[in-house]
This record gives structure tokens, C-alpha cells and sequence, in this order.
């Protein structure tokens, strides 16, 4: 897509683009119902979510790195966005179920 066409032009790839992205349907966040990007292909997405709690952090004392593998089992989270995006292009690509 360029710019250096019609504004006609670039108004039809967005249309185009808007049939193939369905941001109405809500959709279970691990199992959503396109298997990539709509608009770059991508492989992976992210949806947002907010963490509260408190954790703790080990340390050693011979300044090595203690094991800390768990630290967020502590947390609880919330989803906080109704939008998957892709991990890429950042754009809306799916709506998550509540
Ligand atoms: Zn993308």
C-alpha cells in the first residue's frame, strides 16, 4: 500500500482488510478461531492483563542467582483488555471473551 496513490485507492485496502478482521465475535483467548495475524501474518498474540499481589524475591548471599522461578505464583490476574493484538503489528485482531 502507498501513499503516492488515490486516497480512493487506500480507502478500498482498508475495506478490504476490515472484511477479513471479525473484532465483533468474542472468542476464547487460548483457542481463537484464525491461526495468524489477518494483517502480517504473524504467529503470536498477546491480550493485556493487570497483576496484583505480593511477591518475594530471593537472593544468596554469595551473590549468585537464587532460585526465583515462582515468584509470580503469588499473583492473581485479571484480563483487562477485551482485544487480542498481534505480537508484531500491534493491530486489534480478535475480541476475548470476559
Ligand atoms: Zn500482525
Amino acid at each position: 500500500m502507498t501513499r503516492t496513490r488515490s486516497g480512493i485507492i487506500i480507502f478500498e485496502m482498508e475495506g478490504f482488510w476490515m472484511n477479513k478482521i471479525d473484532l465483533t465475535t468474542v472468542q476464547d483467548v487460548t483457542e481463537p478461531n484464525i491461526t495468524e495475524c489477518p494483517y502480517c501474518g504473524h504467529d503470536e498474540y498477546y491480550a493485556n492483563y493487570r497483576y496484583s499481589g505480593i511477591g518475594a524475591y530471593r537472593y544468596r548471599f554469595d551473590g549468585e542467582d537464587a532460585e526465583n522461578g515462582d515468584m509470580y505464583d503469588c499473583l492473581k490476574d485479571t484480563t483487562v483488555g477485551k482485544f487480542a493484538y498481534c505480537c508484531n503489528c500491534k493491530k486489534r485482531i480478535f475480541k476475548i471473551k470476559d
